[in-house]
C-alpha cells in the first residue's frame, strides 16, 4: 500500500537527500530539508489537535510554505484545502465553511480577505496561522508554528485511498465545487505525466509559477517532479520578465503555464536575449493554447505540447505531443497511458468516430467525488464514467478535439453553435485582441449569438461591429455569425485566464445565473 505524497519526500530524502527539491529566492531546500521541515509541520499540526481527515485551508501564493503545509498535512492524513488567492472575503468564507476547515493558514498580504472571511456564516476555524508577517491576537506565526513541531520522523497512518486535497474547481460554469483527490489519484497522475513522451526525471527543473491553488500549478509538474526527485523553482507571482529570467537562470528543462501566461511571455520584447537552451519541453493547458504561441516557441527550437486536464482528474487527461502539435493543430491530443476516454450522446450511448458528443473519462487519477455534494457526484459519475461537461469528438487515431463546454453551447434556430469556433474566427481579425462569444435569448431563434470583443490598440482604429459581422459571414455559416458585437476594454477572466462567460452573459444578454433556459 502506498503511504501518500508525504512519503514521496521521505523516500527521496532517503535515496538522495542532498538533491534540491525547492528553490525560493536565494534559498535552496534539499529533499532532506523538506522531509525534516514537513515532519515539523506534521507534528505541529498534531499538537494543534489536527487528526486524519481534518481540513487545513491555505490561502497562500506559490511558496515553500504552501508546499510544506500541504506535505505536512499529507504525512498525518489531514486534507489540504487550497483557496484561490484572488477570491474576495465572502468567497473565501464560503470555502472555509463548505470544507469545514479547522485550521486556516494565510499569507500576510492576503490578510484583509482572510480576516473578512472568518466572519462569514458557517466558518468554524479554530486555529489561524499567519505566514510572512507577525502574528496578531489569537494567531500563530508560521515560524513559531514550525519550530514548535518536533523534527522526528513522522509515520502517519496514511493510505493511498485517503483524500489528500479538496481542490475547488475554477468556478467557470458556476460556484466552485470541492473535488476530493486522493493520494492515489495524485500518484496515478504522476505516473501519467512521467509516461508522456517527454517524461520527467530527477534531473528536471521547472519554474513553479502557475498558481498552486489550481490543480494545473501542482499537478502538471510540481508534484510529479517531487515524485521523480526533481526541482521546482517557486515564484510567488507571475510577471513575464521575472518568469523568463527565472527560467533562464535556473536552466529550466520543463515548463508548464496557462495559455495567458505563455502569451504574455512571448510578447516580452527582448525574449530572445534569455537563454532557454535547457528547455526540452514547454507545455500549456487549462484552456485552448493559441497557435501563435505554439509557433513562436517552436520557431525558437522549443518543443511545445498542449495538455487537457481538469481539477477532477488531478489533472492530466490527454496530451498533444510535440510531434503532432502542427499536424493535429486544434486537437488536445490522445489520452495519457492510464486514462480511457469515450464520446457519448445524451443517453450515454457511444458515438462513432468524428462525431461530437460529451467526453467521458475513466482512470485511477479520476477524483472520488465532490465534497458534501452526493447528488452532483452521482450525476457526474452516472454509468460509472466521469462526465466532463466538455463536448468533443475523437478521430480514428484517437486524437480528441474539444468543441466547447456543454453549458456554453448555443442553440440558434435548432442549429448548434460552438462559441470557440466563432471566437477563433474573430481572433484572426487584425483589429481584435481578445474575443468571447455567448448566447442570449432570442424570440425568433431561441438564442442568438452575441460577441464581446477587445480591440487591439496596436491596430489603430477600433473595428466597427458591422465589419466584424461581415468578417464572420465570409468565414462561417450564417447561423453561427454574431447578431451583436460589443466592444469592451477587457474581458472578465479568472486567475488562470479562463473566460468568465457567466459574467458576460449577465452583462450583455441580461441572463441571470449564466445559462439560457431552454
Ligand atoms: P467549473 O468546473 O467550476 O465550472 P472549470 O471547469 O473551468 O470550472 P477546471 O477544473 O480548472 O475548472 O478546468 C477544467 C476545464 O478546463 C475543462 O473541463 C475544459 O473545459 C477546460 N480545459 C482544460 N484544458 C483545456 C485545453 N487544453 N483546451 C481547451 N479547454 C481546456
Ligand atoms: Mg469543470
Amino acid at each position: 500500500m502506498d503511504r501518500g505524497i508525504g512519503h514521496w519526500v521521505t523516500r527521496r530524502a532517503f535515496l538522495h537527500g542532498e538533491r534540491t527539491a525547492f528553490v525560493s529566492g536565494d534559498d535552496h531546500y534539499s529533499y532532506t530539508d523538506v522531509d525534516r521541515r514537513t515532519d515539523q509541520v506534521a507534528s505541529a499540526l498534531r499538537d494543534l489537535g489536527v487528526r486524519k481527515g481534518d481540513r487545513v485551508a491555505v490561502l497562500l501564493v506559490n511558496s515553500v510554505e504552501f508546499m510544506e503545509l500541504l506535505l505536512g498535512c499529507a504525512k498525518i492524513g489531514a486534507i489540504t484545502v487550497p483557496i484561490n488567492v484572488r477570491l474576495a472575503g465572502p468567497e473565501i468564507g464560503y470555502i472555509l465553511a463548505d470544507s469545514g476547515a479547522d485550521v486556516f493558514a494565510f499569507h500576510e498580504p492576503l490578510a484583509d480577505g482572510a480576516v473578512a472571511a472568518l466572519a462569514e456564516p458557517g466558518v468554524r476555524v479554530r486555529h489561524r496561522i499567519r505566514v510572512w508577517g507577525p502574528a496578531r491576537d489569537g494567531e500563530i506565526g508560521y515560524d513559531a508554528f514550525l519550530s514548535g513541531g518536533a523534527a522526528e520522523p513522522f509515520h502517519g497512518d496514511v493510505d493511498g485511498s485517503d483524500v489528500a486535497f479538496i481542490m475547488y474547481t475554477s468556478g467557470t460554469t458556476g460556484r466552485p465545487k470541492g473535488a476530493m483527490l486522493t493520494h492515489d489519484n495524485l500518484l496515478w497522475n504522476a505516473v501519467n505525466v512521467l509516461g508522456t513522451a517527454h517524461g520527467l526525471r530527477g534531473s528536471d527543473v521547472t519554474v513553479a509559477v502557475a498558481p498552486m491553488f489550481h490543480i494545473g500549478g501542482l499537478g502538471v509538474h510540481t508534484l510529479p517532479l517531487l515524485y521523480a526527485g526533481g526541482t521546482s523553482v517557486i515564484l510567488p507571482s507571475f510577471d513575464p520578465v521575472g518568469t523568463l529570467k527565472a527560467m533562464a537562470e535556473s536552466r529550466a528543462t520543463v515548463q508548464f503555464m496557462v495559455p495567458a501566461m505563455w502569451s504574455a511571455l512571448t510578447r516580452v520584447p527582448d525574449f530572445d536575449s534569455y537563454d532557454l537552451s535547457a528547455l526540452k519541453l514547454a507545455m500549456g493547458g487549462g484552456s485552448p493554447v493559441p497557435l501563435t504561441v505554439i509557433d513562436f516557441m517552436q520557431q525558437r527550437g522549443v518543443p511545445f505540447s498542449e495538455g487537457f486536464g481538469m481539477t477532477e482528474t488531478a489533472p492530466l487527461v490527454s496530451i498533444l505531443e510535440t510531434d503532432h502539435v502542427t499536424a493535429k493543430a486544434g486537437s488536445i491530443g490522445r489520452v495519457a497511458v492510464h486514462v480511457d476516454a469515450r464520446i457519448v450522446d445524451p443517453d450515454d450511448r457511444d458515438l462513432p468516430p468524428d462525431t461530437v458528443g460529451e467526453l467521458l473519462v475513466r482512470g485511477r487519477n479520476v477524483f472520488v467525488g465532490y465534497w458534501m455534494k452526493p447528488a452532483a457526484t452521482a450525476e457526474a459519475f452516472r454509468s460509472g464514467w466521469f462526465h466532463t461537461g466538455d463536448l468533443g469528438r475523437i478521430d480514428p487515431e484517437g486524437f480528441i478535439t474539444l468543441v466547447d463546454r456543454k453549458k456554453d453551447m448555443i442553440i440558434s434556430g435548432g442549429e448548434n453553435v460552438y462559441p470557440i469556433e466563432v471566437e477563433q474566427v474573430l481572433f484572426q481579425h487584425p483589429g481584435v485582441l481578445d474575443a468571447a462569444v455567448v448566447g442570449g435569448p432570442d424570440e425568433k431563434w431561441g438564442e442568438r449569438v452575441v460577441a464581446v470583443v477587445v480591440a487591439d490598440p496596436a491596430a489603430g482604429a477600433e473595428p466597427a461591429a458591422e465589419d466584424l459581422i461581415a468578417w464572420c459571414r465570409d468565414r462561417l455559416a450564417h447561423f453561427k455569425c454574431p447578431r451583436e458585437v460589443h466592444l469592451v476594454a477587457e474581458l472578465p477572466r479568472n486567475a488562470t485566464g479562463k473566460l468568465l462567460k457567466t459574467e458576460l452573459r449577465k452583462r450583455f444578454t441580461g441572463v441571470e445565473g449564466g445559462v439560457v433556459q431552454r
